[in-house]
């Protein structure tokens, strides 16, 4: 057992994640930042060995390791509450509790995958999902790749497949086209955006489509595309699929943070309903690295008991602002939520299809009928799937957060008995 203890303990090292141990560092106070991935960074900054890190990628992780009062912690995952601002822990090799005397949040965003028939043949993953493995290495030169689902990572994921020799066969937006024109229109006052936006045209590019159906014997083979109402079938080797993000707030939740809009609910310094825990980033709602990284110091100088530079202030409206356009502009059709069928599989760890769960008021009574949530993922995919599908209240909390080994959950047990 190794016990740690920060003054300020930062849980996330991506864009936020960084921001905040930074900025909370220029106090002295003594910083612990942990994140569950070998590298720091998060989702946008996810090394690799396919991966060139942007510069500003690579000043931030730079800057951190050059702090000494912050201590990195990588591979480690916090998995449940061990008392009052005590946290449990575990990574490879270890377990133990974190103290901490303020708490930042920066547990970012996942993807929102919505189940439809064939999601789980081999081929099929997340558009995100499909990236973070090219940045791992994996091979998709000369294949066929159709990306699908909503919002701006679409085109970047495009982007990514192309550079690796991948050949985008379709890239279906569920919003409509005049949205995202109107989107695009917009794009001036933020003239990196533009920028980008101009950088990543794809000619594949369709508005007003979704993808029906997914075949293949025992892998992916083709698609079935539905396009401003008209259907067609697309052969491809690959289909990377995904509705946009959801924040990852059951860290907050079981801390008893207050939620609203499916986030971590914050004030103007980014502190949460309880007063000595603070958020920043895709937990706290989803707007991208520029707003993470401004809410990221934002938070690190609140936790600090440091004044907020007006700046950081400024920086963060801007971006907010933008956030804003996205959430609108690619909100999800409702019709999305017909895509699977009662025999369409749910949870795909326990094998639970959408008509077992289908009658039941809330996501405690589906896993009372059901194994569903009882897998690896723990609930992750399939119960904000379920919730968006059938509009569930949030289930209360539960620990462990992800699976851990029995010793890391007799530390806590030990250590509680200590008390
Ligand atoms: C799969 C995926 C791929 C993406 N790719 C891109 C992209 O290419 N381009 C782009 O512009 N945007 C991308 N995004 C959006 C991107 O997430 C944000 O713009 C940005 O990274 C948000 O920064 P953040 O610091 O809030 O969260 P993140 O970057 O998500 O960082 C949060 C970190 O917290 C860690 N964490 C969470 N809970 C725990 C815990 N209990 N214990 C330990 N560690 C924990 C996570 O592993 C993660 O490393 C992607 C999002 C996803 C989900």
């Amino acid at each position: 057992m190794a016990d740690l203890y920060g003054e300020i303990v930062v849980i996330g090292a991506g864009p936020a994640g960084l921001s905040a141990a930074l900025a909370a560092a220029q106090s002295g106070k003594s910083v612990l930042l942990l994140d569950d991935n070998p590298h720091p960074g998060g989702q946008i900054w996810r090394a690799g060995p396919a991966v060139e890190l942007p510069v500003l990628a690579r000043r931030y992780r730079q800057a951190v390791a050059a702090q000494k009062n912050i201590r990195w912690l990588h591979g480690c995952k916090v998995v449940a509450l061990c008392g009052t601002r005590r946290l449990l822990y575990e990574d490879a090799q270890h377990c133990g509790v974190i103290e901490y005397r303020r708490l930042i949040l920066c547990c970012g965003a996942r993807e929102l995958l919505l189940p439809f028939p064939g999601w789980t043949l081999p081929g099929v993953t997340g558009a995100g999902g499909l990236q973070a493995q090219i940045k791992q290495g994996l091979d998709v030169r000369g294949q066929r790749v159709a990306i699908a689902g909503s919002g701006p990572l679409l085109l970047a994921v495009a982007d990514t497949v192309r550079r690796s020799g991948g050949r985008v066969v379709l890239l279906a937006e569920q919003a409509p086209l005049r949205r995202t024109a109107r989107f695009v229109g917009e794009l001036w006052r933020w003239p990196g955006k533009l920028r980008q936006s101009v950088r990543l045209v794809n000619a594949r590019y369709r508005g007003d489509s979704r993808v029906l159906a997914a075949h293949g014997e025992s892998r992916l083979d083709s698609i079935e595309v539905q396009e401003h109402g008209r259907v067609r079938r697309l052969a491809c080797d690959r289909l990377a699929c995904g509705y946009g993000l959801v924040p990852n707030i059951e860290l907050a939740l079981l801390l008893g943070c207050r939620i609203e809009q499916q986030a971590v609910a914050v004030n103007a310094q980014q502190q949460s309903s309880v007063a000595h825990i603070y958020a920043a980033g895709e937990c706290t709602g989803v707007g991208g690295s520029e707003l993470a990284l401004a809410e990221g110091a934002i938070a690190g100088y609140a936790a600090s008991g440091a004044p907020t530079p007006m700046r950081a202030l400024r920086v963060r409206e801007h971006w907010q602002r933008f956030a804003t356009a996205v959430t609108t502009t690619f909100r999800l059709d409702p019709s999305l939520k017909s895509l699977a069928t009662a025999q369409t599989v749910l949870c795909r760890c326990e094998d639970v299809m959408l008509g077992q769960v289908a009658g039941q008021a809330d996501w405690r009574s589906a896993k009372l009928a059901s194994r569903c949530g009882m897998g690896a993922c723990q609930g992750k995919v399939c119960a904000t799937a379920a919730r968006y599908l059938f509009d569930w209240p949030l289930p209360p909390p539960r620990a462990p957060l992800t699976p851990a080994r029995i010793e890391t959950l007799l530390c806590c047990m030990a250590r509680e008995s200590d008390v």
